[in-house]
């Protein structure tokens, strides 16, 4: 079996926008990534600011958005296991079954801010190394100085910084845009704006739809 160098990209993608795609595509022609596996996780109940869709839609729409794109493949381990669905615990498993490859974690910016709160960040590292994407109004250095983590972890951190073009697009907005009406297929592939059209998905924040 060759040696692959694979990216796992977590989130809620609650819709998945062009913010992803674009962190996920130019991370893997940076880096030479042979493969990109998307992994949707659980919706926290108590994240009020998210409407909870089932977790099925998010899925189907990541699937949408990734059919096309080479060597990538989405996973719905998280999503099909009870929550929560910790980081470490879904790389374990992945390094368990493929121990050949080399893992890499795909991150925004904006992740890093509670990175020493996440289930066993210094392990994370050990098992996948960052790669991450600049966003608007972050700063690594900021937030690595308010990291408690040891120098080695920030270290990696600091080295997984990839020069990436800034989408300012959130799924934050995007919910809000469809909740007020407003044209939102500049943010989001088109496929996945004709499921959310046709599961009227977001219409109303807060509830189940
Ligand atoms: P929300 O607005 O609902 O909090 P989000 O748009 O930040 O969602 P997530 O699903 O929480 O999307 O993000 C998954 C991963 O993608 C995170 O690592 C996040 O930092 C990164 N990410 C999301 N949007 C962008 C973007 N526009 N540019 C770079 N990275 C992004």
């Amino acid at each position: 079996m060759t040696r692959k160098k694979i990216g796992l990209f977590g989130g809620t993608f609650n819709p998945i926008h062009f913010g992803h795609l674009n962190l996920a595509l130019e991370i893997q022609e940076k880096k030479g990534l042979d493969e990109v596996w998307v992994i949707p996780a659980h919706l926290s109940p108590l994240r009020v600011d998210h409407p909870l869709i089932p977790a099925f839609h998010r899925l189907k729409m990541v699937e949408l958005a990734c059919a096309e794109l080479k060597g990538f493949s989405v996973l719905d381990w998280e999503i099909n296991r009870p929550p929560p669905s910790y980081t470490s615990y879904t790389l374990e498993e992945i390094k368990k079954k493929s121990p050949k490859h080399d893992f890499f974690l795909l991150l925004g910016e904006d992740a890093l801010i509670h990175f020493d709160k996440w289930k066993n960040p210094e392990q994370i590292l050990a098992m996948a190394s960052p790669l991450i994407a600049q966003r608007v109004g972050q700063s690594l250095e900021e937030s690595l100085s308010k990291l408690t983590l040891s120098d080695s972890a920030r270290q990696k951190l600091r080295s997984g910084l990839v020069s990436t073009r800034i989408l300012d697009i959130s799924a934050t907005e995007i919910r809000e845009r469809i909740q007020k009406k407003l044209y939102f297929s500049h943010l989001v592939p088109a496929k996945v704006v004709d499921y959310i059209y046709d599961y009227q998905l977001y219409c109303n924040l807060n509830s189940e739809n």
